[in-house]
């Protein structure tokens, strides 16, 4: 059945723009809004469970600041399961809007990680369900296998997740993420053959600061090249990069490697 990837947020951790900063990018996003301005990390996958679309599983990628302005925005305020990447201010803390919103909702990480959010007691009621990485585990109707990415800041070992429906179509998502993966999760990438990889891409200089955290743009490029990927999509961008036009018109070499922006929606 078919699956839409929502994007609910492109940017970092700070956002753009970038509070106080009078960059170009920042300007523009100020005065011209979507795609130019881009919200904290928030993935939202939709798959439909029968040909009348009226049965859904609603699943999240991370919980950042702006969740609870990005559901209403998207129209979907229901959600079945939260697949953690990582524990950082940009993925979590919006996890306390559920507060008194839900009986329970399935929340999905490494054992690491959901120990990690415990400790905020926020009120939610969840069922946890840990990972271990690259072990295939079925929810509902997907098959999903975590593996392990690179962000040396994260302050819980940080994943990706790839996602196989029931008619073999894959999506696979790392996270935030520096250019060396470990190999095993390459290789996991390059078997599958993704339909869609949404993937990193910080800032667009070439920059050694951010090597083991975040990739540049041209390591962001090499990634898909080598990912076999189908379709790449970038996001987690700060304001360092160029404004929107200016990166896709970049791409515009790039067939298949594409510039995410906040309320795009990629149909499978
Ligand atoms: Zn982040
Ligand atoms: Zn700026
Ligand atoms: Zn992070």
């Amino acid at each position: 059945m078919p699956i839409d990837i929502i994007i609910l947020g492109s940017g970092d951790s700070v956002g753009t723009p970038k509070l106080a900063c009078r960059c170009e990018t920042c300007e523009l996003a100020r005065k011209k809004e979507i795609p130019f301005s881009r919200l904290r990390f928030g993935i939202l996958l939709v798959h439909y469970l029968n040909s009348d679309r009226s049965d859904t599983t609603n699943i999240l990628l991370d919980t950042g600041p702006d969740l609870r302005f990005q559901l209403l925005r998207a129209g979907i305020e229901d959600i079945d399961a939260i697949f953690w990447t990582h524990m950082h201010y940009d993925h979590m803390v919006g996890f306390g809007d559920f507060y008194r919103n839900r009986g329970v909702i399935d929340v999905i990480s490494t054992e690491e990680t959901l120990n990690f959010i415990k400790n905020f007691r926020f009120k939610v009621n969840v069922n946890q369900i840990p990972l271990e990485p690259y072990i295939q585990v079925n929810y509902r109707n997907l098959k999903v296998t975590p593996f392990f990415v690179l962000h040396k800041s994260a302050l819980t070992k940080p994943l990706g997740f790839l996602i196989e429906d029931e008619t073999r179509k894959k999506i696979a998502i790392t996270g935030d993420t520096g250019f060396d993966i470990p190999e095993e999760s390459l290789k996991l990438i390059q078997d599958a053959s993704p339909d869609v990889l949404i993937t990193d891409m910080f800032t667009d200089a070439d920059t050694e600061r951010f090597k083991e955290v975040h990739m540049a743009l041209s390591e962001a490029i090499r990634f898909a090249q080598i990912s076999n990927a189908k379709e790449t999509y970038l996001m987690h961008m700060s304001h360092r990069c160029r404004p929107h036009d200016e990166l896709e018109k970049y791409l515009e070499s790039y067939e298949h490697i594409h510039v995410a922006y906040d309320t795009q929606k990629i149909s499978l």
